[in-house]
């Protein structure tokens, strides 16, 4: 019998069975897929060079959420050296981007009397109580004190902190709650050394100290006695353990479930679950485009994009140089092509103006439809308070985790922070403020 059973080995399930095995708890992971990696996916193909499921880095660097996790298995993430040549695309130009309030004052992005007013809207936002904003938008969060169309033109940038850079969608409280950590950590994203294959790897060894990873093997039933779990069934095998961490997207639970003893609200939630999607492109060149080395993000067009090979040559064979470029799709992206060459035809249209190169010394490409960004959009809705809990409450010993449910941050954090959450209540941990885990009760 396992101490815990984990369904999926993405960023949540890896982390929930490495915190588990570490703390000397027998796990069994099972994962449908052939590999490990979820929505995180990271592969070295047989020419060498590394194909990342979208080029992930790790919001606020060793000061950030997955670094805590590290921390808690007693290391830290391998990141590369922090670059400070970050840019922006706004008005059709590439800009450097500003470093914290400071470089927000002396920008030549916006005219003085923008940056005053966006200063203002930094010191609200650093003042702000996030509990109170969670149900609103960063639109009515702005249009409380301020109306400035320069201004106004600058907010997705702000929303795209979070992944979601449409301000009357986006959750005033998830936005504000980003910004107040990252104005007080002072340090923007890390990219991890080798992708996040160094992420996975650790944390597989981690578990491979006392649990096993079955890979293609995909959870068919979640096993319940008298409203507890008792295991997990696959076409496979019967696993036995009091407790399941379900670490895939909350919208194929249900299916696991016999006898639907999930609470309403759950099934209701995870029904109407909002996802948002993203076309991303890989680009091999002959020849360095730029010598950028950190991360591009769009303002007025949703878009990201990295010269990986820059920062860390790890990611090509040698004389190759890698780019990765993701355009979200509109919103309710129902997987028409046409809307996908469209975002296409934009995406190649922008890289062409600011880097005129580029296209023409494309010597390999690789293109993926992503059907599912993050897992949730933080949408009022969708933010955090509204989010199913990660304990369940009808099934005893059943766990919820990945960028679904209630943890903390955006996207992959999400998921981090509740495989934390996760395995301190099977621990029977809790945490004081400085994160310090004590036994329950004492
Ligand atoms: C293109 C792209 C770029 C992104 N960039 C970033 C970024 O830079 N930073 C960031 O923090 N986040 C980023 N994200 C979001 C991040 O990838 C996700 O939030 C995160 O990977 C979700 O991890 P997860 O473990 O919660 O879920 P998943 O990765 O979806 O893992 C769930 C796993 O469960 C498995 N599974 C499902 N059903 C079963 C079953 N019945 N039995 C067994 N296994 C099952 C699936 O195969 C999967 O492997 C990005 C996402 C995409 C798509």
């Amino acid at each position: 019998m396992a101490d815990a059973i984990i369904i999926g080995a993405g960023y949540a399930g890896m982390s929930a069975a490495a915190l588990l095995a570490h703390a000397g708890r027998k796990v069994i992971v099972l994962e449908a897929a052939d590999a490990i990696g979820g929505r995180a996916l990271s592969c070295r193909d047989e020419a060498g060079y590394l194909w990342e499921y979208g080029a992930h880095s790790h919001r606020l660097s060793y000061k950030g959420i997955a670094n805590d996790l590290f921390r808690r298995l007693g290391e830290n993430i391998d990141f590369l050296p922090e670059d400070h040549d970050a840019k922006l695309i706004f008005k059709g130009r590439l800009w450097e981007r500003p470093e914290g309030p400071a470089g927000f004052l002396k920008t030549p992005m916006l005219s003085l009397g923008a940056r005053l007013l966006l200063i203002a809207l930094l010191i609200r936002i650093k003042k702000a109580d996030p509990g109170q904003w969670y149900d609103q938008t960063l639109h009515d969060f702005y249009k409380t004190s301020f109306q400035n169309r320069e201004v106004e033109a600058f907010l997705p940038f702000l929303g795209m902190t979070v992944m979601c850079p449409s301000p009357d969608k986006v959750s005033a409280g998830e936005v504000i709650e980003f910004l107040q950590r990252a104005l007080k950590a002072g340090v923007s994203v890390g990219e991890p050394r080798g992708g996040s294959a160094q992420i996975f790897s650790r944390l597989a060894k981690h578990i491979g100290q006392n649990g096993e990873i079955h890979l293609h093997e995909k959870a068919e039933r979640i096993m319940t006695e008298e409203a507890g779990v008792t295991g997990v069934q696959t076409g496979e095998a019967t696993y036995t353990a009091k407790n399941v961490i379900f670490a895939a997207r909350l919208p194929l639970l249900p299916d696991l479930m016999v006898d639907r003893q999930l609470p309403k609200t759950l099934l209701d939630y995870a029904k109407n679950l909002e996802h948002s999607s993203a076309l991303t492109i890989d680009f091999i060149t002959d020849r360095p485009v730029t010598d950028i080395r950190s991360g591009i993000l769009g303002v007025d067009i949703p878009l990201w994009a990295r010269f990986q090979s820059n920062a860390d040559d790890s990611f090509t064979p040698h004389g190759k140089y890698l780019s990765t470029w993701g355009i979200m799709l509109p919103w309710h992206f129902d997987g028409d092509l046409k809307i996908v060459e469209e975002a296409e035809k934009r995406l190649i249209s922008t890289i062409s103006t600011l880097f005129p190169e580029l296209i023409s010394r494309v010597v390999r490409k690789r293109k993926v439809v992503v059907p599912v960004m993050n897992g949730n959009v933080l949408t009022p809705v969708q933010s955090k308070p509204h989010r199913p809990d990660i304990e369940c409450t009808t099934v005893k010993g059943l766990y919820l985790i990945g960028d679904t449910v209630r943890g903390d941050g955006c996207s992959g954090d999400i998921s981090f922070s509740s495989a934390m959450k996760a395995a301190d209540k099977i621990l029977g941990l809790s945490r004081d403020g400085a994160g310090k885990g004590k036994a329950a009760g004492l």
